[in-house]
């Protein structure tokens, strides 16, 4: 019997294009629920609580790839640097400093997203274009070695108007494009924009995402 997560996790693939990384998030989801994506041959996961990611990394098969997407406190990265595949959230050079000193710890390098405050919402984090021109430019971001930056993130207004989601999109790509010409020309790691979830994924990927992060639409509404 194919179960429904497999339906319409098949459904979805067939509509995301080939070049389009999805990233199923499973936070407050089960072992379980998370084993019937990865029997379906999936290996990409977002979680966005630290420890909860290190305990159903500790529970899974090794060869899940795990991606944070929530907020990071700076003293909890230590619980994700030995395994992490890619930190979508980075809202901070402190954070990204801490990252790096981890990464450094563990003796490897850790893949980076910086996260891009793009919605009309004081709530969702993330930094300004010009604070994070300012990490590019600065000495001290040249020092770190053990991070590597990936590309943005960025997450629209929680809203129905359609066009107001695509120009938070458009800009997120904006600012990808300045930033790729200013500081990452030469860079061809430099290459994901993550931004689209289940509600808003398809204007996303017409805004040129590379990621999308998608939770209820796959795993049904969260247990909170
Ligand atoms: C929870 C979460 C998602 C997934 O949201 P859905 O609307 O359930 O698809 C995507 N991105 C971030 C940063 C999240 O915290």
């Amino acid at each position: 019997m194919v179960s429904q997560i497999a339906d319409i996790y098949h459904n979805l693939i067939t509509e995301l294009p080939a070049h389009v990384v999805l990233v199923a998030v499973s936070k407050t989801k089960s072992a379980d629920e998370i084993m019937e994506l990865y029997n379906c041959g999936h290996l990409t996961f977002g979680e966005s609580k630290a420890q909860e990611m290190a305990a159903k990394y500790e529970a899974l098969p090794k060869d899940i790839q795990w991606h944070m997407v929530g907020h990071l406190q700076t003293n909890k990265v230590k619980y994700i640097a030995p395994f992490v595949k890619l930190i979508h959230s980075v809202d901070s050079f402190k954070l990204l400093k801490t990252i790096n000193k981890e990464a450094l710890k563990n003796e490897r390098i850790i893949d980076c997203l910086l996260q891009i405050h793009i919605a009309d919402e004081e709530t969702k984090f993330g930094m300004d274009f010009s604070e994070a021109m300012d990490i590019f430019e600065s000495e001290e971001f040249r020092e770190l070695k053990n991070i590597r930056i990936r590309g943005l993130m960025g997450m629209a207004t929680f809203t129905d108007d359609v066009q107001k989601i695509r120009k938070e999109f458009k800009q997120l790509r904006f600012d990808f494009n300045m930033m790729k010409k200013n500081f990452f020309h030469d860079d061809d790691n430099f290459n994901q924009r993550s931004m689209g979830m289940s509600d808003d994924w398809a204007v996303a990927i017409g805004e040129g995402s590379t990621m999308v992060r998608i939770g209820s639409s796959l795993f049904g509404k969260r247990n909170t």
